[in-house]
Protein backbone atom coordinates (compact mmCIF):
# COMPACT_ATOMS: atom_id res chain seq x y z
CA UNK A 1 0.00 0.00 0.00
CA UNK A 2 0.95 3.30 -0.54
CA UNK A 3 1.70 5.63 2.21
CA UNK A 4 0.93 9.24 1.80
CA UNK A 5 3.31 11.98 2.83
CA UNK A 6 1.90 13.92 5.61
CA UNK A 7 3.57 17.43 6.03
CA UNK A 8 5.58 18.44 9.09
CA UNK A 9 3.48 21.68 9.13
CA UNK A 10 0.81 19.84 9.09
CA UNK A 11 2.04 17.30 12.43
CA UNK A 12 3.06 21.08 14.20
CA UNK A 13 0.08 21.74 13.55
CA UNK A 14 -2.29 18.80 14.65
CA UNK A 15 -0.31 18.79 17.73
CA UNK A 16 -1.14 21.96 18.85
CA UNK A 17 -4.90 21.51 18.03
CA UNK A 18 -4.88 18.27 20.25
CA UNK A 19 -3.05 20.78 23.11
CA UNK A 20 -5.23 23.04 23.27
CA UNK A 21 -8.51 20.58 22.77
CA UNK A 22 -6.90 18.96 25.68
CA UNK A 23 -6.91 21.82 27.86
CA UNK A 24 -10.38 22.83 27.17
CA UNK A 25 -12.19 19.44 26.76
CA UNK A 26 -12.83 17.24 29.58
CA UNK A 27 -13.51 13.52 28.04
CA UNK A 28 -16.57 12.44 29.71
CA UNK A 29 -16.65 8.57 30.26
CA UNK A 30 -20.52 8.34 29.42
CA UNK A 31 -20.32 9.92 26.36
CA UNK A 32 -18.35 7.01 24.67
CA UNK A 33 -19.78 3.54 24.87
CA UNK A 34 -16.78 1.68 23.98
CA UNK A 35 -15.19 3.54 27.26
CA UNK A 36 -17.70 1.31 28.71
CA UNK A 37 -15.42 -1.47 29.94
CA UNK A 38 -11.95 -2.32 29.60
CA UNK A 39 -12.26 -5.95 28.13
CA UNK A 40 -11.72 -6.70 24.68
CA UNK A 41 -14.82 -8.65 23.48
CA UNK A 42 -18.00 -6.18 25.74
CA UNK A 43 -15.90 -3.13 23.64
CA UNK A 44 -16.91 -5.15 20.54
CA UNK A 45 -20.33 -5.29 21.81
CA UNK A 46 -20.68 -2.12 22.73
CA UNK A 47 -19.52 -0.70 19.29
CA UNK A 48 -21.80 -2.78 17.70
CA UNK A 49 -24.72 -1.60 19.90
CA UNK A 50 -23.71 1.96 19.44
CA UNK A 51 -23.75 2.24 15.79
CA UNK A 52 -26.83 4.14 14.36
CA UNK A 53 -27.34 5.44 17.88
CA UNK A 54 -26.56 8.08 20.21
CA UNK A 55 -24.25 6.74 23.28
CA UNK A 56 -26.77 6.97 26.01
CA UNK A 57 -29.05 4.76 24.06
CA UNK A 58 -26.24 2.32 23.29
CA UNK A 59 -24.92 2.91 26.85
CA UNK A 60 -28.26 1.60 28.08
CA UNK A 61 -28.26 -1.44 25.80
CA UNK A 62 -25.07 -2.29 26.50
CA UNK A 63 -26.10 -2.18 30.56
CA UNK A 64 -29.13 -4.10 30.34
CA UNK A 65 -27.52 -6.42 27.79
CA UNK A 66 -24.59 -7.69 30.74
CA UNK A 67 -27.25 -7.90 33.38
CA UNK A 68 -29.99 -10.25 31.53
CA UNK A 69 -27.66 -12.19 30.08
CA UNK A 70 -23.84 -11.46 30.19
CA UNK A 71 -21.67 -9.90 27.56
CA UNK A 72 -19.20 -12.77 26.92
CA UNK A 73 -18.96 -15.60 23.89
CA UNK A 74 -20.17 -18.40 25.80
CA UNK A 75 -23.54 -16.80 27.15
CA UNK A 76 -24.16 -14.83 24.09
CA UNK A 77 -23.64 -17.90 22.07
CA UNK A 78 -26.40 -20.27 23.93
CA UNK A 79 -28.81 -17.27 23.88
CA UNK A 80 -32.06 -17.20 22.09
CA UNK A 81 -31.65 -14.37 19.35
CA UNK A 82 -35.19 -12.54 20.67
CA UNK A 83 -34.02 -12.69 24.31
CA UNK A 84 -30.85 -10.56 22.83
CA UNK A 85 -32.94 -8.46 21.10
CA UNK A 86 -34.93 -7.81 23.40
CA UNK A 87 -32.14 -6.71 25.77
CA UNK A 88 -30.91 -4.34 23.60
CA UNK A 89 -34.12 -2.83 22.26
CA UNK A 90 -33.17 0.79 23.18
CA UNK A 91 -30.73 0.44 20.89
CA UNK A 92 -32.29 0.68 17.72
CA UNK A 93 -31.81 -1.94 14.48
CA UNK A 94 -32.26 -4.03 17.38
CA UNK A 95 -32.66 -7.37 15.88
CA UNK A 96 -29.86 -6.80 13.37
CA UNK A 97 -27.67 -6.42 16.13
CA UNK A 98 -28.45 -9.05 18.16
CA UNK A 99 -28.34 -11.51 14.82
CA UNK A 100 -24.72 -9.86 14.50
CA UNK A 101 -24.17 -10.36 18.05
CA UNK A 102 -25.31 -14.10 18.02
CA UNK A 103 -23.39 -14.64 15.17
CA UNK A 104 -19.83 -13.10 16.53
CA UNK A 105 -20.13 -15.27 20.14
CA UNK A 106 -20.57 -18.05 18.24
CA UNK A 107 -17.31 -17.66 16.09
CA UNK A 108 -15.50 -16.44 18.97
CA UNK A 109 -16.50 -19.70 20.78
CA UNK A 110 -15.94 -21.97 17.93
CA UNK A 111 -12.53 -19.96 16.03
CA UNK A 112 -11.17 -19.06 19.54
CA UNK A 113 -12.10 -21.29 22.24
CA UNK A 114 -14.12 -18.19 23.30
CA UNK A 115 -11.05 -16.24 24.18
CA UNK A 116 -11.94 -13.19 22.11
CA UNK A 117 -7.85 -12.07 23.56
CA UNK A 118 -6.37 -14.80 21.33
CA UNK A 119 -7.42 -12.80 18.41
CA UNK A 120 -5.62 -9.71 19.66
CA UNK A 121 -2.89 -11.77 20.03
CA UNK A 122 -2.03 -13.02 16.38
CA UNK A 123 0.22 -11.46 14.32
CA UNK A 124 -2.51 -9.21 11.83
CA UNK A 125 -5.07 -8.67 14.88
CA UNK A 126 -6.87 -6.03 13.00
CA UNK A 127 -7.42 -8.89 9.69
CA UNK A 128 -8.55 -11.34 12.06
CA UNK A 129 -11.15 -8.66 13.31
CA UNK A 130 -12.32 -8.26 9.60
CA UNK A 131 -12.94 -11.65 9.66
CA UNK A 132 -15.48 -11.65 12.12
CA UNK A 133 -19.40 -11.49 11.01
CA UNK A 134 -20.19 -7.72 10.76
CA UNK A 135 -17.18 -6.38 11.49
CA UNK A 136 -15.71 -3.26 8.90
CA UNK A 137 -13.25 -1.32 9.26
CA UNK A 138 -14.47 1.03 12.21
CA UNK A 139 -15.54 -1.49 14.33
CA UNK A 140 -12.13 -3.17 14.27
CA UNK A 141 -9.97 -0.02 14.87
CA UNK A 142 -11.96 0.70 18.19
CA UNK A 143 -11.26 -2.60 19.42
CA UNK A 144 -7.99 -2.76 18.91
CA UNK A 145 -7.13 1.36 20.00
CA UNK A 146 -9.55 1.41 23.14
CA UNK A 147 -8.84 -2.70 24.37
CA UNK A 148 -5.23 -2.98 23.48
CA UNK A 149 -3.94 0.47 22.85
CA UNK A 150 -2.37 -0.25 19.17
CA UNK A 151 -1.97 2.82 17.15
CA UNK A 152 -5.20 3.07 14.55
CA UNK A 153 -7.49 5.45 14.26
CA UNK A 154 -11.37 4.98 13.58
CA UNK A 155 -12.63 7.19 11.01
CA UNK A 156 -16.48 7.81 12.05
CA UNK A 157 -19.09 10.71 10.85
CA UNK A 158 -17.45 13.26 13.44
CA UNK A 159 -13.83 12.67 12.69
CA UNK A 160 -14.50 12.56 8.38
CA UNK A 161 -16.23 15.93 9.30
CA UNK A 162 -13.51 17.70 11.68
CA UNK A 163 -10.28 16.72 10.18
CA UNK A 164 -12.13 17.47 6.90
CA UNK A 165 -12.46 21.20 7.97
CA UNK A 166 -8.87 21.25 9.91
CA UNK A 167 -7.54 20.50 6.62
CA UNK A 168 -5.90 17.62 8.33
CA UNK A 169 -6.87 14.59 5.87
CA UNK A 170 -9.12 14.18 3.41
CA UNK A 171 -10.09 10.75 1.21
CA UNK A 172 -10.85 7.03 1.72
CA UNK A 173 -11.30 5.21 4.83
CA UNK A 174 -7.63 4.21 4.31
CA UNK A 175 -6.29 7.08 3.46
CA UNK A 176 -7.71 9.26 6.32
CA UNK A 177 -7.04 6.39 8.69
CA UNK A 178 -2.93 6.64 7.50
CA UNK A 179 -2.93 10.38 7.81
CA UNK A 180 -4.29 11.00 11.36
CA UNK A 181 -2.22 7.41 12.90
CA UNK A 182 0.60 9.61 11.29
CA UNK A 183 -0.11 13.12 12.54
CA UNK A 184 -1.11 11.77 16.29
CA UNK A 185 1.39 9.40 16.70
CA UNK A 186 1.33 8.38 20.11
CA UNK A 187 -1.64 10.14 21.32
CA UNK A 188 -4.53 7.93 18.75
CA UNK A 189 -6.78 7.47 21.74
CA UNK A 190 -6.98 10.97 22.65
CA UNK A 191 -6.91 12.67 19.84
CA UNK A 192 -9.77 10.06 18.16
CA UNK A 193 -12.06 10.65 21.59
CA UNK A 194 -10.97 14.96 21.43
CA UNK A 195 -12.14 14.97 17.73
CA UNK A 196 -15.29 13.50 18.19
CA UNK A 197 -16.16 16.16 21.59
CA UNK A 198 -15.03 18.84 19.17
CA UNK A 199 -17.33 17.68 16.46
CA UNK A 200 -20.46 16.97 18.70
CA UNK A 201 -20.04 20.66 20.28
CA UNK A 202 -18.34 22.84 17.98
CA UNK A 203 -17.97 21.45 14.79
CA UNK A 204 -21.47 20.07 14.34
CA UNK A 205 -22.52 19.04 10.63
CA UNK A 206 -25.03 21.80 10.11
CA UNK A 207 -24.17 25.60 11.58
CA UNK A 208 -20.64 25.07 13.47
CA UNK A 209 -20.04 27.13 16.01
CA UNK A 210 -16.66 29.00 14.73
CA UNK A 211 -16.48 31.93 16.52
CA UNK A 212 -15.85 30.00 19.89
CA UNK A 213 -14.57 26.75 18.74
CA UNK A 214 -10.98 26.83 20.89
CA UNK A 215 -9.26 25.77 17.86
CA UNK A 216 -10.37 28.19 15.57
CA UNK A 217 -6.86 29.89 15.27
CA UNK A 218 -5.81 26.79 13.39
CA UNK A 219 -8.66 25.89 11.67
CA UNK A 220 -8.46 27.10 8.02
CA UNK A 221 -12.25 26.61 7.47
CA UNK A 222 -12.63 28.42 10.59
CA UNK A 223 -10.45 31.28 9.68
CA UNK A 224 -12.71 32.05 6.21
CA UNK A 225 -15.48 32.47 8.48
CA UNK A 226 -17.28 28.89 7.47
CA UNK A 227 -17.37 25.82 6.28
S1 LIG B 1 -13.29 26.60 13.58
FE1 LIG B 1 -15.28 25.91 12.80
S2 LIG B 1 -14.81 24.52 11.09
FE2 LIG B 1 -12.92 24.77 12.30
S3 LIG B 1 -12.94 23.07 13.77
FE3 LIG B 1 -13.86 24.82 14.79
S4 LIG B 1 -16.06 24.61 14.45
FE4 LIG B 1 -15.01 23.29 12.96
Amino acid sequence: MQCRVVKIKDAERAMKILEILEKNMEIKKEEFTALASEDPFEILIATILSQNTNDRNSLAAFNELKRRIGINPDSLSKAEEDDIADAIRIAGLYRTKARAIKEIAREVEEKYGGDFRKVLSLENPRDELLKLPKVGEKTADVVLLFSSRMETFPIDTHVRRVAGRLGLSSGSYEEMRRDLMSLFKGKCLEAHLLLIQLGRRYCRARKPLCSTCPVRSLCPTGMKGSP
